[in-house]
């Protein structure tokens, strides 16, 4: 069975070589640990992707991380109320680089279907969002489709998107040092 893809590069009788962009890309894609940040419906969803159906372990992302400094996806799923924003914020923060995040669902892409005075529009008010998965709830296989997406921006980022300007200059948006 073919595990991962193997990245490109060259290749000859006993030998193989690439670059180390590419192994690291393809080393981070298929062990991320994901942060369940699971506040309502949308995570009941993601417990029907964790379980032997969906197999999310599949991607090597079965490794739940309840530490934020041990994740590399914050997975926002469900409404998320102004007065969680602050620990959502917290929790993004207290990750360390590189880390992704992805909004599942209505509520933690837009507020859904809470259009109110309580409830944050979107969790990118907050903090910057890689991949938006939409629907309420969203099936397991949209989550997976979002992490597969998430999986691509981990091979393929370069090891010094991190130092660019252009990132920094994402993170000083949302006033993040
Ligand atoms: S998007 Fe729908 S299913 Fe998900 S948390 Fe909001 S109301 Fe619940």
């Amino acid at each position: 069975m073919k595990i991962a893809e193997t990245p490109a590069g060259v290749e000859g009788p006993g030998f193989f070589a690439t670059s180390f962009d590419k192994v690291i890309g393809m080393a981070r894609a298929n062990s991320l640990w994901p942060l369940p940040f699971a506040t309502s419906c949308c995570g009941i969803e993601f417990m029907a992707t964790m379980g032997s159906h969906y197999d999310f372990g599949r991607f090597g992302a079965e490794r739940l991380s309840f530490s934020p400094r041990q994740a590399d996806v914050l997975m926002v799923m469900g409404t998320i109320a102004k007065k969680m924003a602050p620990v959502v914020r917290q929790v993004y923060e207290q990750m360390a680089e590189p880390r992704w995040v992805m909004a599942v669902g209505a509520c933690a892409c837009s507020g859904g279907i809470f259009d109110t005075y309580s409830v944050l529009q979107g969790i990118d008010e907050i903090i910057p969002v890689d991949v938006y998965v939409p629907g309420c709830p969203p099936r397991p296989e949209q989550i997976i489709d979002g992490f597969m997406i998430i999986q691509d921006l981990a091979t393929n980022e370069s090891l010094r998107r991190r130092n660019t300007d252009e990132y920094k200059h994402l993170l000083a948006k949302y006033e993040i040092a």
